[in-house]
């Protein structure tokens, strides 16, 4: 990267994307101080990084059971605080509404304090679901979004909605380094096989030979993105300097699949003789998303590589290892 080596603080370490984040900035030669309180992240996730063994060597990572709406305080030098804690799937957020109320709004304040404090650069993992169900499509960063604030997925989105205007208004009143990435659906190893979102549960249903369950008649739209070239998105914007880097970026894969083709595009995939079987909608499910990705091209110089049969293939040989009798 051509950097001196950061310290970094990245709060939802032991999750999904956390977890693969910690990983490329450790294997960038950065030094890690990871924070989870395993509501939804896995320790497992973080584990090879740990001990004089582990890729990060003797005290370059470090993971800490800590639930960041409480005070944070982390000891020395930080340079970097990325804000990744959440639940994130719906099927998490409905089961957790009020952790995920919290970690949104108290513990993006305190991560915002730590960067403030510690003079450290701020980046945010916000989400395409500020856009909520969207009407412009596809959803460029200058929509504002037409969410439910009392519906069930109304604790994530306003949430995540306020945690953007107060990484605004560290930036504007305390002149915080801040940066808002907006991600969209996001897949890769590593992800919670019971997390309840739509590729894990097709894939999972799959392997096991059980029906894979469409919720309403599919034809809902999504966009994928590989875990690596998401992880490559946020590193390149928490490092861009440029006058406009505060404004939030979309992260995601801006290739557009209905549910109901995802669901076949998995059965192909496992060689499986599943069949598909139509679910009820979940109430405010956004109809259609798909990033529009021409800011991160002009800022980041970023798009995703990974194409998403390589994204489900690969997504499918690690739920295969998860899932195998021991
Ligand atoms: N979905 C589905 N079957 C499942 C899980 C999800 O059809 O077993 C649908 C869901 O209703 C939504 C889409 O797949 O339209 C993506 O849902 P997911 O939970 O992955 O996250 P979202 O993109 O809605 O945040």
């Amino acid at each position: 990267m051509g950097l001196p080596p950061l310290r970094a603080v990245v709060t939802g370490g032991a999750g999904f994307i956390g977890s693969h984040l910690c990983d490329r900035l450790v294997s960038d030669g950065h030094e890690v101080v990871a924070l989870d309180n395993l509501v939804t992240g896995r320790a497992e996730n973080v584990g090879h990084l740990l001990g004089p063994e582990g890729p990060a060597g003797p005290g370059r990572f470090r993971f800490v059971r800590y639930d960041v709406t409480e005070y944070l305080h982390v000891d020395g030098d930080v340079h970097a605080v990325l804000h990744l804690a959440s639940p994130a799937s719906p099927t998490d957020y409905l089961k957790f509404p009020i952790q995920t109320l919290k970690v949104g709004s108290l513990g993006t304040h305190k991560a915002l304090g730590l960067a403030k404090a510690k003079g450290a650069r701020f980046l945010l993992a916000s989400t395409s679901e500020v856009y909520g169900d969207p009407q412009v499509h596809p959803q460029p960063e200058g929509y504002w979004g037409n969410v439910n604030p009392i519906g069930v997925r109304g604790v994530y989105d306003e949430a995540k909605r306020f945690a953007e205007a107060m990484a605004m208004a560290y930036h504007r009143s305390h002149g915080v380094r801040t940066r808002i990435a907006r991600i969209f659906n996001t897949c890769g190893p590593r992800m919670r096989i019971e997390d309840g979102r739509a590729l894990p549960n097709f894939l999972a249903q799959a392997i096991r030979g059980e029906p894979l369950t469409v919720y309403g008649d599919g034809s809902q739209t999504r966009s994928f993105c590989y875990v690596s070239d998401l992880v490559d998105g946020l590193v390149r914007l928490l490092l861009c300097d440029a006058p406009d880097a505060h404004e939030p970026v979309n992260l995601g894969n801006p290739e557009e699949v209905t549910i109901l083709a995802l669901a076949r595009e998995v059965i192909a995939a496992a060689g499986s003789r599943s069949r598909v079987e139509h679910r009820p909608l979940p109430p405010d499910d956004p109809k259609v998303r798909r990033p529009d990705i021409s800011r991160a091209r002009k800022l980041l110089g970023w798009e995703p590589r990974v194409p998403r049969a390589e994204a489900i293939r690969r997504t499918l040989e690690d739920f295969r290892q998860r899932l195998a009798p021991r």
